[in-house]
């Protein structure tokens, strides 16, 4: 059964909820907005004609785009086409937005079927949840500052293009701390960029990929009790050296075998050791959400396993690049590392069910087009 538009934060039983949604294989909260067939940004095209507000105007300016069972209900329903659809309304949350941030949109369009985004060279399908989709992306701690162009694209029952437009969304610089680390013994041979890379790519497709289903409610809480000892965002420079990057999410301190929860409910998608980031395990939310645990010294969870906000994952430990035991939390969105603490408070957490105001959206007239 659909979701209505939880009021957070819940505290509701997750585990019914969760295994609603997960253990029973039903009660699909959100779905996938098609194949890529329809996407316009997954193939790299571009509309050659504004947007059209009706589908038979649409069908004249992109005839090329409809699938071949899609041309026969056309044609067995000619009096269809004369319908209007409102126009699609589209939401940026917030805007502007800073390095680091994690942005939703939300897009009000009943009676499309189909969704996406363009962000920086990828494209991105939305969820659709009965009138609307919704889609996360994330802004990486040394994205490039100032306007960016995003691209939002929406599709009617028949393929048929309701709406393309490039908006521009300002990004804002955010003044990270330098940290000045100084590693010795044979963890120095961990700043190796080989190894650096070879942890990233073998955790990449289990963190960037788009589970069509929202596993989490409400917003996230802290996998653990220990304080917070080093923010996301940070310039590291190891011994001395160059910034090479930054720190990919944040530090809790505590003792060796102290308690790691799940931030939020979700689905475990890897659970594994790399050389750099030690024991770990990664948690799918859906959506494209996903929260990762590092240097542990115990994994208690194994891929595939369904866990809810607060259960027991993992142990707390000195694996990998550590300088003593501590646990690294990562918030990851579409595959880029996210500043965790919005996720963590209410104000700021970026609800995909919250209420929304007509006036706030960016409408055709409104969106800075192709500027
Ligand atoms: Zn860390």
């Amino acid at each position: 059964m659909p979701l209505q538009s939880p009021h957070y934060p819940l505290r509701l039983s997750r585990r019914t909820v969760l295994r609603a949604l997960v253990g029973a294989g039903a009660g699909v909260l959100l779905t996938a907005c098609g194949g890529d067939d329809l996407d316009p940004f997954a193939a790299g095209r571009q509309p050659t004609a504004p947007p059209s507000r009706t589908q038979d105007q649409a069908q004249q300016t992109q005839p090329q785009q409809a699938q071949p069972e899609e041309a026969a209900a056309q044609a067995a329903g000619q009096a269809d086409l004369a319908i209007e659809l409102p126009e699609p309304l589209v939401y940026v949350i917030p805007s502007p937005a800073t390095q680091g941030q994690t942005v939703l949109v939300l897009i009000e369009a009943p009676g499309a079927r189909q969704a996406s985004l363009s962000w920086q060279g990828q494209a991105f399908s939305l969820l659709k949840s009965e009138d609307r989709f919704l889609g996360f992306f994330g802004i990486d701690a040394n994205a490039p500052v100032g306007p960016q162009s995003l691209g939002v694209a929406v599709w009617g029952p028949r393929g048929e293009q309701l709406l393309w437009q490039e908006t521009v969304i300002e990004i804002e610089s955010v003044e990270w701390t330098i940290d000045n680390i100084q590693i010795d013994g044979p963890n120095a041979a961990l700043l190796e960029p080989a190894i650096r890379q070879a942890d990233e790519t073998a955790r990449l497709p289990f963190q960037s990929t788009l589970t069509p289903q929202l596993h989490w409610l409400g917003v996230f809480d802290p996998p653990s009790d220990g304080q917070i000892t080093a923010l996301y965002g940070e310039q590291r420079s190891f011994n001395g050296g160059p910034i090479e990057e930054y720190h990919t999410g944040i530090d809790f301190g505590g003792e060796t075998g102290s308690s790691v929860t799940a931030a939020n409910s979700g689905i475990v998608s890897w659970a594994g050791r790399t050389r750099r980031r030690g024991n770990g395990i990664i948690v799918d939310h859906g959506a494209g959400v996903f929260t990762g645990y590092y240097h542990l010294s115990e994994v208690l969870q194994t891929a595939g396993a369904v866990v809810e906000q607060g259960d027991l994952i993992a142990r707390m430990g000195a694996t990998g690049l550590a300088t003593g035991p501590h646990l690294h939390w990562e918030v990851v969105v579409r595959g880029t590392t996210v500043n965790p603490l919005p996720w963590l408070r209410l104000l700021e957490f970026p609800d995909p069910f919250q209420e929304l105001n007509p006036t706030n959206a960016l409408t055709s007239t409104n969106l800075a087009q192709g500027s």
